[in-house]
């Protein structure tokens, strides 16, 4: 991780308005009509004495039919090329969105990630930011009183000077790291949901909005499978302690009453949150496949001759069970990886067979992790055994266990997510408040 340069003013020589960076979501720019909702909203925020940088993402759908003309065009494009392609869906909202601004009256304009630059390394299509520079949007902001429009998503590699993007999602990590910049009192993420929930309310349909999160519980409920936000963004925010406010663009900009308190979720140090409970938030992702390796060889360097290969093909693992070995020479091996990658594992462990040795290799894709999540669970012991007992009584079977300081996952089998995560969310009380 480069250096920031947030470039604060002194005191006494600036007017030191307060700064914030508002982030829009696909959903929220997805037509002009939206783009205006936006701009009200924005227009609301400088009219309350706010410096604004706002950082837009393409129009919803706009990236995946990017994409999707780039495998077109060649399943083995040149990744440089697929992001100057894939960077163009911000280009046009950053724009359209500074042009309805100028319309109402707000001095606006829109910066392209090579202009600014948000410098990143050369890592094409998942680039890292590496530095951003906020000095000239600070001194338009107490020259001109110029509200900022980024397109997210996009960088500039500095050695080559071309274009990179951040990854899928990757605009919350632009909106973040522009926040870190011009050391923004805060960095507000709109969105079409209200904030960040117990669980996904589609299954749980009493899961409640959380007033506040611990960045480290943040960042494990986004890897785990809720998608609200880009993980790097989490991360991100965490190193350089962003306060970050999850909210809807949805809620008419008229409707807020700026004295009130906002509705949606901050995202924190978990110094700042009074009233913790041992249990935060439940995540499920059913994106996992799980390989088992029957009768493997029980000796050493049979895990290295497994997961040796599985890494340099770039496969991530997640779950790891060995069986005690029942005949004193061989032993079974469970894990999991992504199901994207699942077909590529298995082929990667059949031509290892015979360095690694062993009878058969079975495998399923219809699994499912169920993650528990919550700082408390560091001074409560007894959390996880709760839930195996609970999961028990509905004859949910567990296949596998991985637990961490503040968080403990399951898999199962997929057709019982849904009713593993109720179980779980009303036997940590989530529903309760
Ligand atoms: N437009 C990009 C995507 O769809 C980046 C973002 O929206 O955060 O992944
Ligand atoms: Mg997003």
């Amino acid at each position: 991780m480069g250096m920031y340069s947030p470039l604060l003013p002194s005191p006494g020589t600036s007017n030191l308005m307060p700064r914030l960076v508002m982030k829009f979501g696909g959903t929220s720019v997805a037509d002009l009509d939206r783009i205006r909702n936006v701009a009200r909203h924005v227009k609301r925020e400088v009219d309350a004495g706010y410096d604004v940088a706002v950082v837009v993402s393409a129009m919803s759908g706009v990236t995946n039919q990017l994409v999707a003309w780039c495998k077109d065009a060649s399943a083995m494009h040149d990744a440089r090329e697929y992001d100057a392609v894939v960077a163009t869906g911000e280009q046009v909202t950053s724009g359209l969105l500074a042009i309805v601004l100028q319309g109402m009256g707000v001095n606006a304009r829109s910066w392209q990630g090579w202009q600014l630059p948000i410098l990143t390394d050369g890592a094409h299509a998942s680039a890292r930011i590496q530095d951003v520079n906020g000095a000239e949007l600070i001194k338009r902001f107490d020259e001109l009183k110029q509200v900022a429009v980024i397109a997210g998503f996009q960088g500039k590699h500095e050695a080559t000077g071309r274009i990179t993007t951040l990854g899928r999602g990757g605009s919350d990590t632009s909106a973040v790291a522009m926040a870190a910049a011009i050391g923004a009192e805060r960095c507000d993420i709109y969105t079409d949901v209200d904030g960040v929930y117990t669980t996904d309310p589609r299954v749980v349909p009493n899961a409640r909005r959380l007033n506040k999160i611990a960045y480290e519980e943040m960042l494990e409920l986004a890897s785990l499978g809720a998608k609200v936000m880009q993980v790097r963004s989490v991360e991100l925010g965490m190193l350089r302690n962003v306060r970050i406010f999850v909210r809807s663009s949805f809620v008419k900009p008229e409707d807020i009453d700026p004295k009130a308190n906002f509705i949606g979720t901050l995202i924190c140090d978990e110094s700042e949150i009074m009233e913790q409970q041992t249990v935060t938030g439940i995540a499920f992702s059913k994106d996992e496949a799980q390989i088992s390796i029957r009768r493997v060889q029980d000796k050493p360097g049979v895990a290295a001759a497994i997961f040796g290969p599985l890494a340099d093909a770039s496969i991530n693992v997640d779950m790891i069970v060995q069986n005690v070995t029942a005949d004193g020479a061989t032993t079974d091996l469970t894990f999991t990886v992504p199901s994207a990658d699942y077909e590529r594992a298995r082929v990667v462990i059949e031509k290892a067979k015979s360095t690694i040795g062993y009878e058969r290799l079975d495998g399923a894709t219809d699994v499912a992790k169920v993650s528990v999540i919550g700082i408390g669970m560091r001074s409560h012991a007894g959390v996880a055994a709760e839930a195996f007992k609970a999961l028990a009584e509905q004859k949910i079977n567990i296949l596998a266990i991985t637990t961490s300081e503040i968080k403990f996952s399951v898999l199962i089998n997929g057709s019982q997510t849904d009713q593993a995560v109720r179980t779980l969310h009303a036997l940590y009380g989530l529903d309760k408040g």
